[in-house]
């Protein structure tokens, strides 16, 4: 069992006068970690270092080096994939062949922010453009933050941490990291590993602490330049409120909507949408969790659906076997009982699945639902999946855009010309044309409209986010 604390100005703070706390997997309960929880002393002290390094080793470090250092980290956790996939299934009771995929992930985003960290460009305005302008010249430029306080959810502990740590060091910015205390293993693994990649002691510190503790100070502390976070709507919200003059990206929750018109192709669809509903449990922001589908094709779809559904294998996560484990935590799964619960109360059916058992939850289909209740009006974050019949294209649009959420949907058709139609209607930060809501790739602008965020990540419009414009003018004939 590991015993991990805070990590500031790269030394370990465990001293014995800390409060400690467990994390359990939550499968079947055993202790991973012990951790030596961040004061808020750790706090000021990661901050303090953080402005230091930031003016002394990042503000000043060639482009070269910070493209280095990620490259390098990149092929370290090449060589560490097992132990980190085997961290993130405890800590987190994800299935080992997700959590596979997650550092898989991870390694891209990292050679991303490698390629990146050389290619942050600038460009020259045509001052001569407005009158009386002649004879001057413009420069545009991109430069570092400062300090960036990244805060991270439970759900993919290491890839959306890479997501903010990544771009912040490719753009030349320090970083105060807050993972999940849920999850902050993978967190604590990541910060060795850019160590051994050669980043100078202090340019990440990283506390292991609770929202309220360490979490909160560090969104309202003015030597912060910005907050990353990715959470739940409450806490952005909270973030938003409290942060001041600082940047900030929010990337938050949804209810993410699939659209299935009558020519899609239904195994195919069928086939992608199990993965997409219930991957980890339902708990990925992105998931799918409203699918509309065209009366035609509505009970050939249910159907293959609910067969599909039944084969998923439930059980320990670090088994090869295994398509669904635990949730988070027994409270989660009892929280997400009572909304399908609810749902029943109201009238909807359960068409396959509902059962909990401890942590885990059985995939579960609902139909007859409608909009007042929680399972579709809220972020469900469970394996739960909603399938709602639609007659025309302006129905099945309204209903999705019937949401306080637009992250990501799903469109499948065959007919380009409605795809694309669909597309510029919904009212999402993305769109995908045959395929699922659930699909992200890490280079491409990922974020949110209305309540699921502000902001883009996607490791060059991160890399946006994290550096402010400055503007130099020259006046060239001075006579
Ligand atoms: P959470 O909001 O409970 O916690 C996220 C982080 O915020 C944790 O590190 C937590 O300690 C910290 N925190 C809590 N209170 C805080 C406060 N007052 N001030 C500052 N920090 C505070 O979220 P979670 O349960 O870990 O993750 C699930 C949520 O994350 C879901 O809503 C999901 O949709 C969302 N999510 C969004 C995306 C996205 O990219 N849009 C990706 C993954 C997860």
């Amino acid at each position: 069992m590991m015993k991990i604390g805070s990590i500031v100005n790269g030394q370990e703070r465990i001293e014995d006068n800390r409060e400690i706390v467990a994390v359990h997997n939550p499968f079947d309960n055993e202790k991973v970690a012990e951790l030596k929880l961040a004061t808020k002393k750790d706090l000021e002290d990661a901050v303090t270092i953080s402005f230091e390094k930031f003016h002394s080793e990042m503000k000043v470090m060639p482009a070269h080096q910070r493209a280095d250092i990620l490259r390098k980290a990149a092929d370290l956790l090449i060589d560490k994939t097992e132990d980190f996939a085997t961290i993130i299934s405890k800590e987190a009771g994800k299935p080992i062949k997700y959590s596979r995929g997650e550092v898989e992930r991870s390694i891209q985003v990292l050679r991303f922010a490698s390629e990146l960290a050389k290619n942050i460009p600038g460009e020259i305005i045509p001052m001569d453009a407005a009158i009386g302008g002649e004879h001057r010249m413009g420069i545009v430029k991109r430069e570092p933050l400062g300090v960036v306080g990244a805060i991270t959810p439970f759900n993919f502990p290491l890839n959306l941490s890479l997501h903010k740590l990544a771009p912040a060091l490719a753009a030349g910015n320090t970083v105060v990291f807050k993972p999940a205390e849920k999850t902050p293993i993978s967190a604590y693994m990541l910060v060795k590993l850019f160590q051994e990649a050669g980043l100078p002691e202090g340019v990440i510190n990283l506390l292991i602490g609770t929202g309220e503790e360490v979490g909160s100070p560090l969104v309202t502390h003015d030597k912060v330049a910005k907050i990353s976070f990715t959470g739940s709507l409450p806490v952005g919200k909270n973030i938003r409120e409290t942060a001041g003059f600082k940047k900030v990206t929010l990337e938050l929750g949804s209810n993410s909507p699939n659209l299935l018109f009558e020519d899609a192709n239904i195994d195919y669809a069928t086939t992608e949408l199990v993965k997409g509903a219930f991957a980890f449990s339902g708990q990925v922001c992105i998931s799918a969790q409203r699918i509309y589908v065209h009366r035609e094709i509505y009970a050939a779809f249910l159907e293959a659906y609910i067969q599909k559904t039944k084969a998923l294998r439930m059980g320990d996560p670090i088994s090869e076997e295994t398509d669904i484990g635990p949730m988070i935590n027994e409270e989660e799964a009892k929280r997400a009982k009572e909304w399908i619960d609810d749902a029943v109360d109201k009238g909807a059916r359960i068409a396959v699945g509902g059962e909990r058992n401890g942590t885990i939850l059985s995939p579960t289909i609902m139909t007859d639902v409608d909009e007042n209740m929680k399972i579709i009006a809220e972020e469900v974050f469970a394996p739960i999946v909603s399938v709602i019949p639609f007659n025309t294209e302006e129905e099945a649009i309204q209903y999705s855009n019937d949401s306080i959420y637009g992250l990501q949907a799903g469109v499948f058709t065959k007919d380009i010309n409605r795809a694309l139609r669909v597309a510029d209607r919904l009212e999402m930060g993305g769109v995908w044309i045959n395929e699922i809501s659930t699909y992200r790739q890490d280079n491409h602008p990922y974020g949110g409209v209305k309540q699921s965020g502000v902001g883009r990540e996607g490791v060059k419009y991160a890399i946006e986010d994290m550096t402010e414009i400055k503007f130099i003018g020259i006046k060239i004939d001075q006579n």
